[in-house]
């Protein structure tokens, strides 16, 4: 007992260090990227094939589980022409924030990049989104107003079920909804490599969030 009292107290002690070296006195949120994206994620390339943004989704996720940073999954916003805008990673762990997917960090990301709170602005390129694994039922919902035309997801909601991962109540009807709305959804797509991933946090006896 005494040993989670000290632990409470350490941990509100860093709590309030970190308040304190920002210069605020109330919670400030800053969120970025782990220091291994740049030599994972190529900004210039062109991503021309649907396969290629896909990989770079599933890199990014792969990166997060060998480099110890968050859970498997990992999303990248395109423009319709194949430019590269953001790539997100799960940082739930890293932040102590259950709202950092892979796909709420990419659409975070990639609206910053825009400097629009929607990706489907009159001014702006169509946008879509490549997912390791189809969206929980948080990153769903953020999908619309994000304003990503297009969703393209790998593994898929059964194979993050399997690691007791929970998805929340996302239903046939939830995809529906969306599509009723102009957005293009699309399954399983490069499926086993997505799986993969997930299966390698898996052995690592990676920690499960949110179960
Ligand atoms: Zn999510």
């Amino acid at each position: 007992m005494r040993a989670v009292r000290q632990h409470f107290r350490d941990v509100h002690e860093v709590a309030r260090f970190l308040t304190m070296a920002t210069g605020a006195n109330h919670p400030v949120v800053n969120i970025e990227y782990p220091d291994w994206v740049d030599s994972v994620v190529d900004w210039n390339s062109t991503y021309s094939s649907d396969e290629s943004r896909m990989r770079l989704a599933i890199d990014v996720s792969r990166a997060n589980v060998e480099r110890g940073t968050g859970g498997p999954f990992g999303a990248a916003i395109f423009e319709d022409t194949g430019k590269l805008v953001a790539v997100g990673m799960n940082s739930v762990v890293r932040y102590n924030n259950c709202l950092l997917h892979g796909e709420t960090m990419a659409m975070m990301m990639a609206q910053r990049v825009v400097g629009s709170f929607t990706l489907n602005a009159p001014n702006l390129p169509a946008h879509e989104m490549f997912t390791s694994c189809e969206p929980c039922a948080m990153c769903l919902g953020a999908s619309l107003w994000s304003g990503v035309r297009r969703i393209v997801c790998g593994a898929a909601r059964d194979d993050a079920s399997r690691l007791n991962f929970e998805e929340g109540p996302v239903f046939p009807e939830s995809y529906k909804y969306l599509e009723d709305r102009g957005i293009k959804i699309e399954h399983n797509f490069l499926r086993e490599e997505a799986r993969g991933v997930l299966e390698m946090y898996r052995a690592k006896g990676g920690k499960i969030y949110n179960a």
